[in-house]
């Protein structure tokens, strides 16, 4: 049997030269940009949470419903047919991600993103609290021992937040009161939440007790943007290394890096910050308070890692102008102004004139024309109403509306038909223009002209038999 081949250097920091896991368990540096990150981490993970529970306007603050095809953000309510809102939305939500990035590096992935605020704060404080902290892990990673009853206890606390944070994030697409309904009834009678749920929860378990940083390294594609993102004057994590080289031990050199490796112990995604801005850096800034906690010890000023920008580094000046830091908030202002004016000038109510299903009209028995007039109505207000519907232009005819007033809860939408009658003489070239009309009586109303069809010409002269 032929050996296996061996890369000629590391590859990933995850993966070792014969090709095996390298896991990364990060010694913990509880600095003072630690602190800070906890209590963003901890109060996202509260919000996140508390979101689908916090009702606005009657709906939840955040309701992305599929099967009623609404999206409830923060009081809004977001329509199929709000497509250039929602487009701008998107829009508005990128170019912010350019901006920030622009300025202030992978703020995002360091303290914000879901991954690391699950992953740094949740889930590795647990492992270590299971496995005896940072040398308990890796003293087991060591003897490949990955089924001691701790780290089995670890893998079933583990499952019981996967399920958690799997019913949590089902409850932004279902709602609270859904959900509560179909975690008391049987898995039968709802398979499809109950498979998305199963599913959600495997991939979450999965995610932060294997996959892990590996996230970061080789699935997201947003560090993969860094480059073409970042300029040299975006702040960063950096090495300060006109400062640090030559290192070596303390005495021993002139560079202010004494080699302790700090830095690298410390790293969740496994990397040497003094090798350069690398792709794989999330600037979670747990270098910067391993760093500085060791310049404390051998009396040396803070700051050898730290936020600054690939320009400051090399003395030059900061720049704040620059060309993306002036586009990118034009673009943004422009797109989330005209998204907010087109929100706040919106109607209370959308409505929307069909024609009815099938035959464009149909001939009557008594001779009259039967037009089917379809009509949505959304309500967008925050509270349900009661719209009524008029066929202005028929006062040679009648109109049967078998719901009128239409009644419309906050937020939802509604159809229904209405039907026009009219002598076929009322028709000319096969066509009678109308009016519709829908009004709540105060807030809301819109008229719509409306082309009913009927038949061409006069009528086919009948024989006493009644047939023509
Ligand atoms: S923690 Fe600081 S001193 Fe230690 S290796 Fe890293 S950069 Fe050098
Ligand atoms: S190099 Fe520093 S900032 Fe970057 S991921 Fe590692 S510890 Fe975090």
């Amino acid at each position: 049997m032929t050996a296996p081949p061996i890369a000629s250097g590391r590859v990933l920091p995850t993966l070792n030269e014969d090709g095996t896991r390298n896991w990364i368990r990060p010694r913990p540096s509880p600095g003072r940009w630690w602190r800070r990150r906890q209590v963003v981490a901890y109060a996202l993970m509260v919000l996140f949470i508390a979101l689908p529970h916090i009702p606005i306007n009657g709906h939840p603050a955040f309701l992305m419903s599929f099967p009623k095809r609404e999206f409830h953000l923060l009081g809004w309510t977001f329509l199929p047919t709000d497509t250039l809102l929602f487009m701008l939305f998107l829009f508005s939500t990128i170019i912010g991600i350019f901006l920030l990035t622009a300025l202030f590096g992978r703020a995002w992935c360091g303290w914000a993103c879901p991954q690391t605020v699950y992953l740094e704060f949740l889930f590795r404080p647990i492992e270590r609290f299971f496995e005896g902290g940072y040398a308990g892990s890796r003293a087991l990673d060591r003897e490949r021992k990955w089924f001691t009853p701790r780290r089995v206890a670890k893998y079933a606390v583990y499952l019981v937040i996967s399920l958690v944070l799997a019913h949590t994030f089902l409850a932004y697409f279902v709602g609270v009161d859904q959900l509560s309904v179909w975690m008391t009834r049987s898995p039968w009678e709802h398979p499809t939440g109950f498979f998305i749920m199963a599913l959600t929860t495997i991939a979450v378990w999965y995610n932060f007790t294997y996959f892990r940083e590996q996230t970061c390294l080789i699935a997201c594609p947003y560090g993969r943007w860094q480059s073409v993102l970042l300029d040299k004057a975006s702040i960063i994590v950096a090495y300060d290394a006109r400062r640090g080289e030559p290192r070596g031990k303390a005495g021993t050199t002139t560079g202010d890096c004494i080699d302790c490796k700090a830095c690298v112990q410390t790293c969740p995604t496994g990397i040497d910050i003094r090798n350069g801005l690398q792709m794989e850096c999330v600037h979670c800034t747990q270098c910067i308070d391993a760093c500085d906690a060791i310049m404390d010890k051998i009396e040396k000023p803070r700051g050898l890692i730290r936020y600054s920008s690939q320009e400051a580094l090399a003395g030059k000046p900061k720049r704040l102008i620059r060309t993306r830091t002036v586009l990118y908030p034009i673009a943004f202002t422009i797109a989330l102004g005209t998204m907010l004016t087109l929100l706040f000038t919106k109607e209370t109510a959308d409505v929307t004139v069909l024609r009815g299903l099938g035959a464009p009209f149909r001939e009557e028995a008594d001779g009259s024309v039967a037009n089917q007039v379809r009509i949505k109505v959304a309500n967008r207000g925050s509270d349900d109403a009661r719209y009524q519907i008029r066929i202005e232009g028929v006062t040679d005819g009648r109109v049967v509306a078998p719901e009128n007033p239409l009644r419309v809860s906050a937020g939802e939408m509604r159809e229904t038909s209405v039907f026009v009658l009219l002598p076929r003489a009322a028709f000319t070239e096969g066509a009678r223009e109308v009016t519709v009309t829908v009004t709540d009586g105060d807030r809301f109303t819109t008229s719509v002209p409306w082309r009913l069809q009927g038949p061409v010409g006069t009528a086919p002269a009948t024989t006493p038999g009644g047939t023509p």
